[in-house]
């Protein structure tokens, strides 16, 4: 009940009025980004922030409090908020590009994101969809309060296939003991409120899920803590997004190294990020109940690796200056060094000291895309592009906060 109320009161704090703002002329022509996309392998997907790569632009959020649509368009190097009423300057909840969720779905020509209805605060979610002008925004489905978010409190909705699909992870208590209930539910992108639950399983022992969106499969990893002596199992599953059909293709328990994220790749070669025995950072390729390592970074220790579409990168320290290794998956290099080469264009702070926190969006053989976070001497969130081609060039996308 503890963590509904904390549900009830984020929403209250979060989400914003959506006033529909008079319609104006469109900031971009809909046609250059006639591109039709899926949940894409390239970029995390991150519960406080979304991002896609729509043909030659770049949409996501970056906030942390509140959260705005943004747009970056590669072409004419502009970043703008996806408002579509040319008044507004964008720093209040009554903007129409302002999100309760970080989260943002690209399919079919249309951006989907999840936001309450306007205005009411304690109701259903709402999944939307609008052109990538900002404009037509429509109401596709109500995501029952009730129905869905008590009862299964889903962590990340993502489209694919053309069904949406929930994960979540609801804790409750029986007796002393804590537990919590994982699921992951699929509907069709319409206003029809039937789900199909693919997971519901209530586990008593400490547990996380991820998942990924590959082609025709949707995988579903379930990473179990054993309450004696901390071992990890993770379960990998997949379903079908053609015949529903459901089948486990990992299994592994009594894991004594340090396991992360997993990750399927576009070919569905399954690798697992992770620390090995001797504290270094690795990737473990994942088949036959096999889990073999095939990416090694000998000279960092302790450090997490994130994995994205062809590449993983491992940040570190070397006194106050942040680096970072980024690797392919056959364990060749491809950048090591410090993670700024140049300061960005228009930024008079040096963004890879201590001082701002790191993370990942996503990002492939040719760039990799950061937000990094200001911790101590201002709130603000730069979502920064790195060219791994042009000597580690950085843009800045997008900013956030002040
Ligand atoms: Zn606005």
């Amino acid at each position: 009940m503890k963590k509904i109320t904390k549900l009830i009161l984020l929403l209250i704090v979060t989400i914003g009025c959506l006033s529909s703002c008079k319609k104006a002329d469109p900031l971009i022509d809909n046609t250059e980004y006639g591109v039709e996309c899926e949940a894409q392998n390239k970029y995390l997907l991150i519960n406080s922030t979304g991002f896609q790569e729509v043909g030659k632009a770049f949409i996501g959020t970056a906030g942390m409090v509140g959260r705005y649509l943004r747009l970056y368009d590669l072409d004419s190097k502009v970043s703008s908020v996806l408002c579509s009423d040319p008044s507004c300057t964008h720093d209040s909840n009554n903007c129409s590009a302002y999100l309760n969720s970080g989260q943002v779905s690209y399919y079919d020509n249309k951006i989907y994101y999840i936001s309450n209805d306007s205005g009411n605060y304690s109701g259903d979610w709402i999944l939307w969809k609008e052109d990538i002008t900002g404009n037509n925004k429509t109401k596709v489905k109500a995501i029952s309060l009730e129905d869905v978010i008590f009862k299964y409190q889903p962590q990340q909705i993502v489209l694919h296939h053309g069904k949406v699909y929930l994960r979540g992870i609801a804790s409750t208590v029986d007796g002393a003991k804590p537990e919590y209930r994982i699921s992951l539910l699929s509907a069709r992108i319409d206003d029809n409120s039937d789900y199909q639950v693919l997971v519901d399983k209530t586990i008593s022992s400490g547990v996380s899920t991820s998942w990924r969106f590959v082609g025709d499969y949707v995988y579903f990893m379930i990473k179990e803590i054993s309450q004696d002596n901390n071992d990890v199992k993770i379960t990998i599953m997949r379903f079908s997004t053609v015949d529903g059909k459901e089948e486990t293709v990992y299994v592994e328990s009594g894991i004594t190294d340090k396991v992360a994220d997993f990750w399927v790749t576009v070919n569905e070669v399954i690798l697992l990020a992770g620390i090995n025995e001797n504290d270094h950072p690795c990737l473990w390729k994942l088949s036959n109940d096999k889990r073999e390592t095939v990416v090694l970074w000998e000279g960092i220790k302790s450090e997490i690796p994130i994995i994205m579409e062809d590449i993983a990168v491992v940040s570190y320290y070397v006194d106050e200056t942040r680096y970072i290794y980024i690797k392919d998956f056959d364990n060749d290099s491809v950048y090591s060094g410090p993670l700024f080469v140049n300061r960005a264009e228009g930024v008079d702070k040096d963004l890879g000291t201590q001082g701002y926190g790191f993370a990942v969006v996503g990002g492939d053989k040719d760039k990799v895309i950061i937000n990094l976070i200001g911790l101590i001497n201002e709130r603000k969130i730069y979502t920064i592009l790195f060219d791994l081609k042009n000597d580690m060039k950085s843009t800045v996308l997008w900013t956030d906060g002040n």
